[in-house]
């Protein structure tokens, strides 16, 4: 169970219930802290039996955590806009002709300001970009579907 804030900054509670033999996956420890961002689709308002309200989650599948905070993740939402065909070092704002192998998003111009960025910023935002790119790539018509059932 997770207590969280919506953007408006109101919280609630968000209450996982898997079938059994379904585990929460280790990585969460680490991608789960004080500010970070949980992502659920298909999200609907739920009274708990204590009263409480919130959101509740049966499949893992629809439920996400992003290792940065709102606003980092926005920011990330403006960079995947952008092309990344041409672009800045991320670090040093020189023209870049390296690409992270990991999130194909981040330029930079030399394995200087690859290595000396990720460690003071991109090694998780690298998972949160990943996780929006792939996110980005569901097929949302089954969530559509998922509505029209
Ligand atoms: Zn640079
Ligand atoms: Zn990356």
């Amino acid at each position: 169970m997770y207590l969280v804030k919506d953007k408006a900054g109101k919280q609630f509670l968000v209450a996982l219930y898997l079938d059994n033999g379904v585990e929460i996956p280790a990585i969460w420890k680490k991608h789960c802290f004080p500010g970070s961002v949980i992502a659920i689709m298909y999200a609907t308002s739920h009274s708990f039996a204590d009263g409480q309200h919130g959101v509740r989650v049966e499949e893992l599948e629809n439920i996400k955590m992003i290792p940065c905070s709102l606003d980092t993740l926005l920011r990330i939402g403006d960079d995947l806009k952008k092309p990344t065909t041409s672009g800045e070092c991320a670090s040093c704002k020189s023209p870049a002709s390296l690409r992270c192998s990991k999130c194909s998003v981040v330029n930079y111009c030399g394995a200087d300001c690859q290595l000396r960025d990720w460690k003071e910023r991109h090694k998780l935002d690298c998972v949160a970009i990943q996780k929006v790119v792939e996110w980005k790539g569901r097929n949302w018509k089954r969530f559509n579907e998922y509505w029209m059932n």
